[in-house]
């Protein structure tokens, strides 16, 4: 799923209305309350558009209504042009803030926010004879692994010595966790939490590659009934690990402009360094937005407002810049980090880690 997102979001980022016409709905929903919200936002929109662009507006928005109906629940995300016959979605199961945009272009923010903050991951659950492994994706149990085996039980079988009977328990055990310990191994390369009672879990870490115990962030003691305990657990203990790891960037980021090294921040800077292919990792203050304007024509994007583009004439059309800087990352590749907080908004909101200079 989040190679889906990833792949949707880079496809996304490529895409626009060379004549910086509003051709282009996004559309984030929940399948359950945005009826009311989306016929809000259609009316609003269609007081605003005329022509051409309103009948494109109102051809794709049927496209997108069709669509959504065959979407049984949880979210939807959307993006949608009847002009460029274009439609590509999403369903996801996490709750969404409901937004309908128009523009030249698909309005991909939210998406890549999902997509660093939903991190998947791999959910073991252990013990001497049984194993699960839940493989989750933002936000929901995407598939259940399930192992077992016949463990000689406690009982001492007819004629073994106590001491026989130890060894092949042991044994046993030993086989079955190396089996657990393959199967975790042809997993992705997610981040890996592993749960359990008693010591097993312990043996379990013992045999494992170091490849694999790297992935691994946390380690439970729980019981074996409380699966959805566990899973609730895991959740939090991932989101930590991404708040752990966009400070990492900031501090990163910081580092980096202190030693005048591969690094920039700024609007202006970040952007222009986006433009020349040189970010590695954006780093993105969550909430902040800056008005400004794109020449779909000639891929100029300045702060502030214009209504034809200075450079070629031709016209633009107004946009939040941190989203244009967004669809440059994605274009070239580079991570995004979303973050918060005063370190990032005293940089200047966004800054960037840079593969050369
Ligand atoms: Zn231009």
């Amino acid at each position: 799923m989040t190679d889906e997102i990833k792949k949707l979001i880079k496809d996304l980022s490529e895409i626009y209305d060379s004549d910086s016409e509003d051709t282009f709905i996004s559309l984030y929903a929940n399948k359950n309350t945005y009826k009311k919200f989306i016929d809000h936002r259609i009316k609003a929109c269609r007081y605003i558009l005329k022509g051409d662009i309103l009948k494109n507006f109102d051809k794709t928005i049927e496209e997108i209504e069709n669509k959504i109906r065959n979407i049984s629940s949880g979210s939807i995300v959307i993006f949608a042009s009847h002009k460029y016959d274009f439609i590509r979605y999403i369903s996801l199961s996490m709750k969404l803030q409901n937004l309908l945009t128009v523009d030249s272009s698909p309005y991909i923010r939210p998406l890549a926010r999902i997509q660093d903050e939903w991190e998947s991951f791999t959910l073991l659950l252990i013990s001497s004879n049984f194993a699960k492994i839940f493989s989750v994706s933002t936000g929901k149990v995407e598939d259940i692994k399930k192992l077992s085996t016949d463990i000689i039980n406690k009982h001492k079988k007819g004629g073994w010595s106590q001491a026989r009977f130890n060894r092949l328990r042991r044994g046993a055990i030993k086989a079955f966790l190396s089996e657990v310990a393959e199967a975790l191994q042809k997993l992705s390369d997610d981040s890996i939490i592993v749960a359990g009672p008693g010591t097993i879990k312990n043996q379990f870490l013992d045999i494992l590659s170091k490849k694999i115990r790297d992935k691994i962030v946390d380690v439970i003691d729980i019981s074996i009934e409380d699966e959805q305990k566990l899973l609730k657990e895991s959740f939090k203990l991932i989101a930590e690990k991404e708040k752990i790891e966009s400070n990492k960037a900031v501090q990163l980021l910081k580092q980096e402009i202190l030693k005048d090294g591969l690094a920039t921040y700024g609007i202006v800077e970040t952007l222009q360094a986006v433009k020349n292919g040189q970010v590695d990792l954006l780093i993105i203050e969550k909430d902040y937005k800056i008005r400004g304007w794109i020449c779909e024509s000639c891929q100029m994007v300045e702060q502030g407002v214009k209504k034809s583009c200075p450079y070629c004439n031709n016209k633009t059309s107004e946009v939040d810049i941190i989203e244009e800087i967004i669809e440059f990352a994605e274009r070239t590749n580079a991570n995004i980090e979303f973050t918060e907080g005063d370190e990032i908004a005293n940089l200047g909101h966004v800054g960037a880690i840079l593969r050369f200079k």
